[in-house]
Order: structure tokens, then C-alpha cells, then sequence
């Protein structure tokens, strides 16, 4: 015999959650597929591959001032086949760099990769022979944050935009069924604005920076 339905969670007097928006005692019907976008949008494991200055903002992001927790994304791994999210953070020296390849081949797909930072998209102000000169050479890179160093409202406006890709399932790839690098690029962002923001896959808005061919 079914019992009553349990009263949903409440916060301060109001009602919260799926329950709050849901008769508790009915059925939802949807797609296989979009239950899979969201489960998958919804616990992004990022794997942090901090480096330098940058990795600051990026456990500041993680800290209860912006709490990266609120889109599911808190969760950092260091153990590459259990996250699906690479942030490089900082400049990647030469020798460095096949410790970085060897992490995303051994990450789960479908796996994104942000660049987070000068450093990490252009080398930054280390033109020289020790420092990669963008990440984007070696691994493929979906988003690029911008600043020295971005900070931490950024970082997270990159990954709901790999967020948003995942939710439509918007993942670009070419004849071969091979996924391709959503390249998109964040235009920088000095104060807060309402989300979402426009963007496009292989889109730059960053004025006189056109992305790599
Ligand atoms: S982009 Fe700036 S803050 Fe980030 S690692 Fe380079 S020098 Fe440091």
C-alpha cells in the first residue's frame, strides 16, 4: 500500500527543491538522452592542473565565497580517470608537458578542457623556449578563460558554458564521429552580469584576438 507523500524539504518556512515544483506522488516522463545531459552537466569533475598564480583563483573558486559547489563542479580529482575536466591553470613549462598529455588521454570521456589564463592560452609574458606557448598546440581546448589572473566568476562562466554545451548536446565533431575542441572564448568580464551569456561554439568575442586556425 502506498504511503503519503513526504512533505518537501523546507527553508525558512518556504518550500525548496524539485518537490517544491513537483506533485510528489506523480510520474515525469522525458528523453534517456536528456536525463544523461543532466546528470552529466549537472556533476562535472574537474581535475585541477595548477601550475602557477592562476591555481590561487581556482581554489578560491572552490571556497564558500563563490562555491563552485553550486553547479555541481566542487568535486576536484587528481586522479585523471575519475574526472571528466581539465583546468589547466598557469604556465606549463616544456618539460611539463607530457605529464599534461598523459593526464587528459587517461581522463573519462567525453572529457573538456578549459585554459584557464594568459599563461595557459599564450604562454603570457614568459616568451620564452622553457614555457609552452599555448596548451592549445598539444591538447585540444574547449574553453579559453581570459585575465592574469581571471578571476574566480570567470573560471565559473567557462565551465557553465561547457555546461550548456552539454546540457543541448551541442558537441561538435566531424565526419569521423571524432569530437572537435568546442573553442569558444570568453570575452573578459569585469563586472557581474546575468547568465547566460551569448556564446558560440568556435566563437570568439574577444575584440582584436582571433582564435588559432
Ligand atoms: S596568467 Fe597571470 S596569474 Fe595566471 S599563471 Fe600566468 S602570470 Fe600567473
Amino acid at each position: 500500500m502506498r504511503g503519503a507523500a513526504p512533505a518537501p524539504p523546507r527553508y525558512h518556512g518556504r518550500p525548496m527543491g524539485l518537490e517544491a515544483a513537483l506533485p510528489t506522488d506523480s510520474v515525469v516522463t522525458t528523453q534517456l538522452n536528456r536525463v544523461i545531459n543532466w546528470a552529466r552537466r549537472s556533476s562535472v569533475w574537474p581535475l585541477p592542473f595548477a601550475t602557477a598564480c592562476c591555481g590561487i583563483e581556482l581554489m578560491a573558486t572552490a571556497c564558500s565565497r563563490f562555491d563552485l559547489a553550486r553547479f555541481g563542479a566542487e568535486v576536484m580529482r587528481f586522479s585523471p580517470r575519475q574526472a571528466d575536466l581539465l583546468i589547466v591553470a598557469g604556465r606549463v613549462s616544456v618539460k611539463t608537458l607530457p605529464v599534461l598529455q598523459r593526464i587528459y588521454m587517461q581522463m573519462a570521456e567525453p572529457k573538456w578542457v578549459i585554459s584557464m589564463g594568459a599563461c595557459a592560452s599564450t604562454g603570457g609574458v614568459f616568451d620564452t623556449y622553457a614555457v609552452v606557448q599555448g596548451v592549445d598546440q598539444y591538447v585540444p581546448v574547449d574553453v579559453y578563460v581570459p585575465g592574469c589572473p581571471p578571476r574566480p566568476e570567470m573560471l565559473i562562466e567557462g565551465i557553465m558554458a561547457i555546461q550548456r554545451i552539454i546540457d543541448q548536446d551541442n558537441i561538435p565533431r566531424d565526419p569521423t564521429g571524432k569530437r572537435l575542441p568546442l573553442n569558444i572564448a570568453l570575452t573578459p568580464n569585469y563586472e557581474l552580469r546575468p547568465q547566460p551569456v551569448p556564446l558560440g561554439i568556435g566563437t570568439s568575442n574577444m575584440q582584436g584576438m582571433p582564435l588559432r586556425g
